[in-house]
Formats: structure tokens, sequence, C-alpha cells
């Protein structure tokens, strides 16, 4: 009897992460330039999560479908006296499409444990809102040898109460390639995403494999197509270079070329 294989076609996805940049203003340039390039629909995914304030404006921008607009955190409350938290609900009353989750900001300087980036995953689980779960090693814990254990553990205790898997990206992030102009390589990035797979695919068997895995890191229109090319890299998550529409777009343009 033959063996029926089953290869699972995971669109590719290109999210932006602006951090604390730009005003609605020129959200509302760049998304504008950005769509300009659109003919058609784009092959991939493509994300913005502008900060809060600029949310409302780049949906506006955004044609509906085209562009996916999402945020960069999310309380892991629901309401209450938490001065500065946005909520999942408020996120949903905007039209937020996404929500960001465990940032590596967030964790270093902000401070977020792995348990509260859990609870924001358990809100996010609630409101049906998809997100994309951020993990990632310092250069200290890559040289001891402790890259594995270090993934492991933050995407065990996020996903501990978690099982809708149509809402979740993960972006593995090396922290040591965030805004530094070093990037992970492809064989580093590809054995990171491979063992990030197999650890999804124990957790919820076939399923897992259709899960988008992104790479995060120093993402340049340079790098992307190699980057894209490896089997269990299904997109990136853009800082720096996604603030530059021309060069975002680029982004884009070597991430299809991988879907042609
Ligand atoms: C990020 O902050 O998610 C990121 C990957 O930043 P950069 O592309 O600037 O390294």
């Amino acid at each position: 009897m033959g063996i029926l294989l089953v290869m699972v076609q995971r669109k590719k996805c290109i999210a932006a992460n602006w951090k604390l940049n730009k005003t609605r203003t020129e959200t509302k340039d760049f998304i504008e330039a950005l769509r300009s390039h659109f003919g058609n629909e784009p092959l991939c995914d493509v994300l913005i999560a502008p900060s809060f304030t600029s949310i409302e404006q780049a949906l506006r921008s955004a044609a509906e479908g085209l562009i996916h607009i999402g945020a960069q955190n999310v309380s892991e409350m629901n309401d209450g006296a938490f001065t500065g938290e946005v909520s999942v609900e408020m996120l949903q009353e905007l039209g937020a499409h996404f929500v960001l989750i465990g940032h590596s900001e967030r964790r270093t300087i902000f401070g977020e444990s792995d348990e509260r980036i859990r609870g924001k995953v358990i809100r996010a689980q609630e409101a049906k809102m998809p997100f994309i779960l951020c993990v990632g090693e310092t250069l200290e814990q890559r040289e001891a040898g402790h890259t594995h254990q270090v993934i492991q553990e933050q995407i065990r205790i996020a996903l501990e109460e978690f099982s809708e898997i149509e809402l979740l990206r993960i972006a593995y992030e090396p922290i040591w390639a965030i805004g530094t102009g070093k990037t992970a390589s492809p064989d580093q990035a590809q054995a990171a995403h491979k063992e990030i797979r197999e650890l999804l695919q124990e957790r919820f068997g076939e399923k897992a494999n259709e899960i988008q895995l992104l790479y995060g890191g120093s993402v340049k229109p340079e790098n992307t197509f190699a980057l894209l090319s490896e089997p269990d890299i299904d997109g990136c998550l853009v800082g720096g270079a996604s603030l530059d529409a021309e060069q975002f777009y680029q982004i884009i343009v070597e991430a299809e070329k991988c879907c042609q």
C-alpha cells in the first residue's frame, strides 16, 4: 500500500512592527505609498502593527483584505485599574486584525514575564483575536548552548492553556539580531524554526504544519529571499526596514519570489 504524503502549502507572511514610530499623518502617507505598488492582491499576507494611536488611521488607509492592521501589545487584563493598558476588546472595537504578544522589547525593557505573556495569549484566545507570539534567545543564551531550551520554555508557558491554533503565528526573533544589523544565517534560522515546528507538532499534531513561522532580526530586502527559501520560514517580522515604504515593499517583492 502506498503512503499518502500531504504537503501543506503555507502562505508567506510579511509583518511590520513599527515600534514607537509614525504619527497618524505618517501612517497615512506610508500606507498610501505602499498601496500604490499593489497592482493586484499581494501573494503573501501583509501585516502592519503601528502604535495604538495610529491603528484607526491605518485601518482607514489600508484596503480591506490587502493589508492587515494590528497592535504591538495588549493587556492581559480585561478592565479595571490598570493605567496605560489597552484591552483586547478595545482593539477589536477599533477593528484591529491581530496583535503582537511577547515581543522581546516588551520582555526585556518592560519586564513582561512568560506568565504575563500567557495571560495575553489567553485573552486573545477568548476574544478570537489572531496573534503573533514572539520568542527568541539572547546572545549569552545562544553562546551557552541554551537556544532550544529557552525557546521551548517560552512557547510551552505561553501556550499552556491554548488550543485555537488558527489564531496563532510565531515569530522567532533572536534578540542579538534585533536592530543590530546582525541577521541569523538562513541555516541558523531554519534550525530554530524546525525545532519550533517539531514542538508544535508534538503539541498540536498535523495541524501544526499550517502555522506560519516568521523570522525576525535585521531583515532587509537583500536577505529576505534566502531566509524565506528555507522550508520552515514562512515569513518575517520586520522592524527598522519596515519604516520606509519602498524598502518594505521590496521585502514583499522578495517574499513573493518564494511564492511563485
Ligand atoms: C523587531 O523588532 O521585531 C525586529 C525584527 O526589528 P529589526 O528588523 O529592526 O531587527
